[in-house]
């Protein structure tokens, strides 16, 4: 476990509050559950690898009110099944946060319809199932966030990566058409675009991305994107997490249907 600033400031902030963060097994989706117990909240944390459950349990050893629930988020009966159980567990949800990503590599010629399908069924078309299924609790909860994981290929796309590109701008606009309608009941919607991160996704890229289709050795690759960076450094999990605290906090009440970059600088759009 991580140290977190944006959890201290917002510590006991999110108290009573109930969230439900999906990829939250691993990676970037355990730092926002992390943090967002650490500041108060009950987390459900949802995965479709049985390594959720042990991410919960360290979280609950540590004294955090953290249960997991397994489910793949491209799949409507799973989704419904994770939604019944934080009903079951709290009774409600406030936030959802639409974590859940995968990408891969290809070049035009060798990307196959299922392949450019099952990146947009996780990215985007499982974002849509959740927030659905989210859309009445969050009416009842009147104080409703969904934060959903766009990236900086949501803002630019980059070579082979058509797909994963495509699904990211797509989560932009259904965040900002859902910010429209739900805003009458209360539920700010807003998106966030990570740079880069060092997580298993991360570890894929360089290998698929930089050594298998590009001339770079091992490391190259990240190494040349993070020199390209402002700031200098890739983000934590955490950097990422101190952004949705604030955004799904009272601090954040006035922002809806934006999308914001967490990457050092990297893009400035
Ligand atoms: P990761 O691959 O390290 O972890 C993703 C987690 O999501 C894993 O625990 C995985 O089991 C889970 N997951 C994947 N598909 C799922 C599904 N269908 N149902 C349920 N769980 C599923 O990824 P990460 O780097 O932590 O990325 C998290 C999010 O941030 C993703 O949406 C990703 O696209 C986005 N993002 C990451 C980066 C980065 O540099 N790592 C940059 C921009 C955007």
């Amino acid at each position: 476990m991580t140290d977190q600033i944006g959890s201290k400031i917002f510590q006991g902030h999110f108290k009573g509050r109930r969230a439900l963060v999906t990829g939250g097994g691993s990676g970037i989706g355990l730092g926002i559950g992390q943090a967002f117990a650490e500041a108060g909240a009950s987390v459900l944390l949802v995965d479709r690898s049985p390594k959720v459950a042990d991410s919960a349990a360290v979280l609950r050893e540590a004294g955090y009110d953290v249960e997991h629930a397994l489910a793949d988020v491209a799949n409507e009966e799973q989704v419904k099944g994770a939604f019944a159980r934080i009903l079951d567990l709290w009774g409600g949800l406030d936030i959802l946060v639409n974590n859940a990503g995968i990408i891969t590599i290809s070049n035009l010629e060798d990307l196959s319809v299922e392949e450019f399908n099952k990146v947009l069924n996780v990215n985007t078309t499982a974002v849509f199932l959740c927030c659905r299924e989210a859309a009445p609790l969050l009416k009842a909860s009147n104080n409703g966030v969904i934060l959903n994981a766009s990236s900086g290929q949501g803002r630019q796309g980059f070579i082979f990566t058509p797909h994963y590109a495509a699904s990211k701008f797509g989560v932009i606009g259904l965040s900002q058409s859902l910010a429209k309608e739900l805003a009458p009941s209360g539920i700010r919607v807003n998106s966030y675009c990570p740079g880069i991160v060092k997580t298993e996704m991360w570890e894929y890229n360089d290998h698929e991305w930089g050594s298998r289709l590009g001339n770079y050795k091992p490391g190259e690759l990240i190494q040349e994107w993070i020199d390209g960076i402002p700031l200098k450094r890739p983000a934590e999990a955490s950097d990422v997490a101190n952004l949705l605290l604030f955004l799904a906090s009272d601090a954040g009440s006035y922002i809806t249907g934006q999308a914001i970059n967490i990457d050092g600088g990297m893009f400035m759009n």
